[in-house]
């Protein structure tokens, strides 16, 4: 049985995670310090054989003995990974070198969760992973985009340096249940809105696309990049290649939910990227893995969860 540890394994995505490890027959440790993420994500497992939990910032050294790292913990929306922004620097970089060095002594394949805001407002569409990206140093969402690409290379030195096997995969927008009705993410946002009939909050004129991965897509994904040869270290982008504007987002949502809410524009936050699709030809041909759960179907699932 594989010991693998999950950081930031009470959040979102982690929390999910968890829940496929464990299927598979794995031993897992969660390690959070539940900034962003919740215990009653986790709560079903807590009395899970092959399942404990770590209350731990990254930024801080931890030992513990394991087969495999999955480095999730940071916070994942604007509202959260904005509101302390040094914090979200120092939790991508400090956090990182903990992990990495945690791997180096347990001799470990990590998997660093990183994102498609590496490629900023990005100039080539869809982007591949060769594209080097369009980030703002020195804007509001400097702190996680810079933060997580300062990540990246921290993985790629210690694999050339310290021939260390990593796996990084960049992951774009996911949504499913178990996001928190107050994370501030657009589908959270937009179906907590709709549900309570209040007006949904489209910032700009809605005209921004994004490309929307449901949550059980993602983790599978994640799980087939880990179990790939050392050779294979990434960067692989993970998501679902359709794209919408998130005004059809906002319509399909009304929709799905029969709710009477009206539509409001609101300011679009600074940087906001301005389109992105993930190109996942490498994905498909490296991992053998393409998205099978389309928009409208994920959005039912996490609709029936955030009514309950
Ligand atoms: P989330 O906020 O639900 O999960 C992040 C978890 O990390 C939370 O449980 C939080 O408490 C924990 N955490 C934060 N700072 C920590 C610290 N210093 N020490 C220990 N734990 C800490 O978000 P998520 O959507 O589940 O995202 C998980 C990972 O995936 C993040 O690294 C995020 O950047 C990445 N990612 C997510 C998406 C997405 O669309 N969901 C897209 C790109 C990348
Ligand atoms: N957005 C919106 N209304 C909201 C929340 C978000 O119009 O209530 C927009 C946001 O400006 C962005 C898109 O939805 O263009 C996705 O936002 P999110 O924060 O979910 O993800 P990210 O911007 O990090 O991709």
């Amino acid at each position: 049985m594989k010991h693998i540890l999950v950081t930031g394994g009470a959040g979102f995505l982690g929390s999910h995670l968890c829940d496929a490890l464990l299927a598979a027959g794995n031993y897992v440790i969660a390690l959070d310090n539940y900034f962003s993420g919740r215990l009653e994500n986790i709560q079903h497992l807590i009395t899970h054989p092959h399942f404990s939990m770590i209350e731990h910032d990254v930024n801080n050294p931890i030992f513990v003995t394991v087969d495999a790292i999955y480095n999730l913990a940071c916070p994942a929306s604007p509202i959260y990974y904005q509101h302390d922004p040094v914090k979200t620097v120092t939790t991508n970089v400090m956090g990182a070198i903990n992990m990495l060095e945690l791997a180096k002594r347990n001799n470990a394949c990590i998997l660093q969760a990183s994102t498609s805001e590496v490629y900023g407002d990005p100039e080539v569409h869809p982007q591949t992973e060769d594209y080097r990206g369009n980030v703002n140093p020195i804007g509001p969402r400097a702190c996680y985009d810079e933060g997580k690409r300062c990540a990246e290379t921290l993985f790629f030195d210690y694999h050339r340096e310290k021939h260390l096997p990593i796996k990084v995969v960049r992951i774009f927008n996911t949504y499913g249940p178990r996001m928190r009705a107050d994370d501030g993410r657009v589908v959270s946002n937009f179906i907590v809105q709709a549900l309570k009939n209040e007006p949904i909050t489209v910032y700009g004129q809605g005209l921004q696309t994004r490309s929307f991965c449901y949550v059980d897509d993602l983790i599978q994904a994640m799980i087939k990049m880990m179990a790939t040869d050392s050779t294979i270290t990434g960067p692989i982008n993970i998501g679902n290649p359709g794209e919408f504007t998130i005004i059809e987002l906002a319509k399909k949502i009304i929709a799905l939910t029969g709710s009477s809410s009206e539509i409001i524009y609101q300011d679009l936050p600074i940087d906001d990227p301005i389109q992105r699709q993930p190109d996942i030809s490498l994905a498909a041909s490296v991992l053998g893995w393409k998205p099978t759960i389309a928009l409208d179907e994920g959005l039912k699932k996490t609709i029936d969860y955030f009514k309950e």
